[in-house]
């Protein structure tokens, strides 16, 4: 069985990392599965991709295709041309997605225009906004999808109400989680924790992407300054994604407790997270990861398409109201804070349970 990998954001990376590995022990095993191992270049940044194949020893994609930057529309539509020249030149059995990026969606259009199947892996998450560009991601990508894998049985029901047939349907688990649970004893402490005095339990990390919280910069301004003014003086890692840097540079911070950092490789941010006091984000992934951590985390969203990490986790929307996020660290520093659970099937095993699924039907 031949299969194309795609991955072309940050959060891809941490996904097929473990899928892959399953493949090489499955070929180790002599079973007849090979891979290709298409990069969009989505993300292009070293610090947002190459840093994550270094730590994760993903083998080096075999094509990178190279379409970072631009609109939604130049990304999508610059995606699909060359990813319909690549799978032209190396035709597949099988195209396996991961996430809700716009390789995502690009990439399950350009295949099953050419005819060959697609496999969703996190498929039938839905956050029901759909101004998020990443839920549009998800619905188009399900609406053409043959093999969907999932993380809850939320995710199962979502697609049973599309009409997708259960015996499409797989119910694995969440292939981050195998990533973190495979890596969380390599973790390793990022050289500023002891130059600026940090100690665990006594410090914040802060994540912001999404646009409803970045994209207006007195917004953000708000945002940032309740944050810093209600953290009882704590130190605040922000690690600052790209698009969020673009805007920062204009904004007034009125306290001196924020610490801004470039992206962190995976080992130092979930050393960071595992070691806080709680996680203040907008994060879809690091909800996750906060759960099986145990680590308190505020998502400042109004709604998620990972309702678990709030059922059951550590999570709680707090909304993106800068006027909500006082009430809610007030809760953190009372003690008050939820403990959670780990969702069904968060347990290290579910990219070896998706290559044993596909070694089955893919023929
Ligand atoms: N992450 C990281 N370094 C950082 C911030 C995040 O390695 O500085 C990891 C984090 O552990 C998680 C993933 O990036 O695995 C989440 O990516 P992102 O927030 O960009 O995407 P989302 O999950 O919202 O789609």
């Amino acid at each position: 069985m031949k299969l194309t990998i795609v991955a072309g954001a940050r959060p891809n990376f941490i996904k097929i990392a473990p899928v892959i590995q399953a493949v090489l022990n499955a070929q180790n095993n002599g079973r007849n599965i090979t891979y290709r191992l298409v990069h969009t270049g989505q993300h292009y940044d070293k610090k947002m991709s190459d840093t994550f194949f270094e730590e994760l020893n993903i083998p080096l994609p075999h094509i990178n295709l190279g379409i970072g930057g631009g609109s939604q529309a130049e990304q999508t539509a610059g995606i699909m041309i060359e990813f319909e020249k690549e799978l032209i030149k190396n035709p597949t059995d099988l195209v396996i997605v991961v996430g809700d990026v716009t390789s995502t969606m690009a990439c399950s259009i350009v295949a099953k225009k050419l005819g060959t199947k697609v496999a969703h892996i996190e498929a039938g998450i839905r956050s029901w906004d759909i101004t998020m560009p990443e839920e549009i991601n998800r619905l188009v990508t399900d609406s053409i999808t043959d093999y969907f894998f999932t993380t809850s049985t939320i995710a199962n029901e979502n697609l049973y109400n599309m009409g997708i047939p259960n015996e499409k349907v797989f119910f694995v688990g969440n292939v981050m989680i195998d990533t973190l649970l495979s890596n969380i004893k390599r973790f390793v402490k990022p050289n500023f924790f002891d130059k600026i005095n940090l100690s665990n339990g006594k410090y914040i990390v802060l994540t912001l992407h999404r646009p409803a919280n970045v994209d207006e910069i007195k917004k953000l301004e708000r945002t940032i300054n309740e944050i810093t003014n209600n953290v009882e003086n704590l130190p605040i890692i922000f690690p600052i994604h790209p698009r969020t840097a673009k805007i920062f540079s204009g904004i007034n911070i009125t306290s001196n407790n924020l610490h801004i950092v470039d992206p962190l490789g995976y080992l130092e941010f979930n050393y960071l997270v595992k070691n806080a006091k709680a996680v203040i984000t907008d994060s879809g992934g690091i909800t996750e990861e906060t759960t099986v951590m145990g680590i308190p985390c505020l998502t400042l969203r109004d709604n998620t398409e990972r309702p678990e990490t709030c059922t059951i986790g550590t999570n709680e929307l707090v909304g993106t109201d800068p006027d909500a996020i006082r009430p809610a660290l007030g809760k953190l520093f009372s003690n008050e804070w939820k403990k959670g659970g780990i969702p069904e099937l968060w347990d290290g095993k579910v990219s070896e349970r998706i290559v044993n699924i596909l070694m089955e039907i893919i023929k």
